[in-house]
């Protein structure tokens, strides 16, 4: 394969030399990122640079060719500190800054979009509503376990009549009294086939827009699996299918209300995805 210096056209390379520098991985840094990064940021990215070339590139062409999704690789984010970065340590996570969440997604796009996918869905889509509208014991009881990657999470917004317009939802949550009773379906959704948790967005009797923590073996809930995605093909994305299914009161996320609930956690979501973004062009102007 040519190196970076063979494709380059002159005005490049003397642009290159005017303004780019290389860093410690051996990439030219045509923005100066670098120079807006502590050491503890440069550090972390490279540890998560190596996991990526030692755990996910040499095998990801056969898994998105064969839509195969490793399960391990739940297990390994966990212990690379993938997975709720931001969280603070008490809870399992790793107490780090937004810029360090960011390199963390940026790096594991780098080795594919589907694996940063799961790794955004989990931090961003799970963790983040859990820390930040979850009681206290949800917080203990959850948090610990998606951080190590002992759990996988989902997030239970689009329906399969209401994609780009979430606020038409129709899945319903009834008060029972004791319980509440959830029906209706999610589409799309991320994680989905193999997760232990989904946060899952469902109207009340008011219309008003609710979080739920749906456990995998409440009964009633079940995740079948989409087949033959054109894209993202290493991770699993299937449905979410709730029949009257038995909600305890303490698995409601109490500190919210409304889609502010579910539009926070997108933003959360971009973020680390925007920062994914930036790896491809990196890439493909620094290829080994
Ligand atoms: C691989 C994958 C993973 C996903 N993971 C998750 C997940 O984890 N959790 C989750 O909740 N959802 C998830 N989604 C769903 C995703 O958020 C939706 O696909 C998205 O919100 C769009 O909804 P839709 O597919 O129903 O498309 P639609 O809303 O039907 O839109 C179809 C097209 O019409 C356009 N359109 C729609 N409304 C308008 C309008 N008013 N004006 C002009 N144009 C319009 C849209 O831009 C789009 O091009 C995932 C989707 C994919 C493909």
């Amino acid at each position: 394969m040519s190196s970076q210096a063979d494709v380059l056209s002159p005005q490049s390379k003397a642009h290159t030399a005017q303004k780019g520098s290389t860093n410690a991985a051996g990439f030219t840094d045509y923005f100066d990122l670098d120079g807006l990064l502590t050491e503890e940021h440069k550090l972390i990215r490279q540890s998560i640079r190596d996991f990526v070339k030692r755990e996910i590139s040499p095998s990801i062409e056969k898994w998105a060719q064969q839509a195969h999704f490793p399960s391990e690789i739940v297990r390994k984010f966990g212990e690379v500190g993938a997975f709720g970065p931001t969280i603070p340590a008490e809870y399992g996570g790793g107490g780090l800054d937004y810029i360090s969440y960011g390199l963390i997604m940026q790096e594991i796009e780098r080795g594919d979009s589907g694996m940063r996918s799961t790794a955004s869905v989990q931090g961003s889509l799970v963790m983040f509503p859990i820390y930040q509208y979850g009681s206290e014991e949800q917080r203990r009881k959850f948090l610990p376990k998606l951080a190590s990657g002992e759990w996988l999470g989902c997030f239970g917004l689009t329906e399969p009549d209401h994609g780009s317009n979430p606020g038409g939802m129709v899945t319903k949550l009834e008060d029972k009294g004791d319980y509440y009773v959830l029906n209706g379906a999610k589409l799309w959704i991320s994680n989905s086939p193999e997760c232990q948790v989904a946060v899952v967005w469902a109207k009340n009797e008011e219309g008003r827009i609710k979080g739920v923590i749906v456990e995998r073996g409440m009964e009633g809930f079940t995740t079948p699996e989409i087949h033959n995605k054109w894209s993202l093909r290493a991770s699993t994305t299937g449905e979410l299918v709730f029949d009257n299914v038995r909600i305890p009161k303490e698995n409601i996320l109490p500190n919210v209300e409304g889609l502010k609930g579910p539009l926070s956690c997108l933003d959360s979501a971009r973020f680390g995805i925007a920062w994914g973004q930036l790896a491809p062009p990196s890439t493909a102007t620094n290829r080994p």
